[in-house]
């Protein structure tokens, strides 16, 4: 088997590697070609620890396996280490004997921009101009980085619950040569053509009257029950699309808005059938789309593969007899 260690990561995978992953798999699940298992994820009572396991099949990439881990709130304080910890495991599918295990820290953050940003390739109007950020934690700069690749963005707006916190990401847009202005929910929707929130928020931050039509939204921050960043109405004026429509609407942002009857599941569509061409996606400049990326582990071994492969052709990947 094939060892690929956490800190050899970021110098093997590119954000268009996993950009290309990810838009991959999202097509082979809506085609029926790969699907999720369902996912597991316990309080462990120790150190106020959140574990689990996503884990799926690809067949059309011929992935199998699992991302194992979770979040541990005392790590960062206490040991100097990040609190979200998780490895992937990949499996021969025609034996089932481990293939490959791989860090999956800076994955996970990678596959999660990936995400908001096939959404925004295929469902943001061509001729955005303004992102608009709420949120400014670990994952907001990755969000950024990935989405301004899509657009020929000419500024960033952004809004975070703690404000001392914005600073830092503008930062990362000065890096990307893109001017930044801390503004209210008010001010970011006026502006903003494309919209990503990505928080830890359990009661909404943007409201249905903050955003103007034609805005593209990529949900990223709720993948739980109970959290929620945007008010339920705003998925019932929005064409709403999904990473998978199970866990959209029990852990995702969709959960409140068809939880209270104000859409229908049959409302929540697959971005994967946008990526394959048996959905339309965004029909009008008005419309408002929405996209609720909840994570599912098919993106997590897809970056993962992906890295292997990267790994190997440069001779970094460690070899083990197992
Ligand atoms: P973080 O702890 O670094 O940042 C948290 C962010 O949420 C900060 O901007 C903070 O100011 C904001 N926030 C906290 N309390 C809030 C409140 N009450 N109202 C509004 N905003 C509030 O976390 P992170 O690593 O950036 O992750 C952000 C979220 O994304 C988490 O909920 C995490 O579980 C989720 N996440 C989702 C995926 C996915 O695939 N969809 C992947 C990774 C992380």
């Amino acid at each position: 088997m094939l060892i690929v260690p956490e800190a050899a990561i970021a110098d093997l995978i590119t954000p268009e590697a996993s950009f290309d992953a990810v838009e991959a798999v999202f097509a082979a699940m809506s085609k029926r070609d790969a699907y999720n298992f369902p996912v597991v994820r316990e309080a462990i009572g120790h150190e106020d620890a959140l574990y689990g396991f996503k884990g799926g099949f690809d067949q059309s990439g011929m992935t199998l396996g699992l991302k194992a881990g979770g979040y541990w709130p005392n790590n960062l304080e206490r040991r100097g280490i990040i609190n979200h910890q998780s490895t992937v495991f990949l499996f021969a599918p025609d034996t089932g004997k481990m293939a490959a295990m791989v860090g999956g820290n800076l994955l996970t953050a990678l596959r999660t921009a990936a995400a908001s940003s096939v959404s925004i390739k295929h469902l943001a109007r061509p001729d955005a101009k303004v992102l608009g950020m709420v949120g400014a934690g670990h994952q907001s700069h990755f969000q950024l980085r990935a989405a301004a690749q899509q657009r020929d963005f000419d500024k960033v707006v952004a809004w975070n619950y703690h404000p001392d916190m914005l600073p830092k990401l503008g930062e990362t847009a000065a890096e990307l040569g893109l001017p930044f202005e801390a503004v209210s929910l008010e001010g970011l929707g006026e502006q903003a053509d494309v919209i990503i929130t990505i928080t830890s928020a359990f009661s909404p931050s943007l409201m249905d009257a903050h955003v103007k039509p034609g805005t593209h939204l990529a949900c990223m921050g709720t993948d739980t029950i109970g959290k929620q960043e945007v008010e339920a109405a705003l998925l019932a004026r929005a064409t709403v699309f999904c990473d998978e429509v199970a866990q959209s609407t029990t852990i995702g942002e969709a959960q409140h808005a068809v939880g209270s009857g104000l859409i229908d599941i049959s409302a929540v569509n697959e971005i994967g059938a946008v990526i394959n061409g048996t959905h339309p996606g965004r029909t009008s400049n008005d419309e408002i789309t929405l996209f609720d990326g909840t994570g599912v582990g098919l993106q997590d071994l897809a970056v993962a593969s992906a890295v292997v492969e990267i790994a190997v052709e440069k001779g970094v990947a460690i070899e083990v007899d197992f």
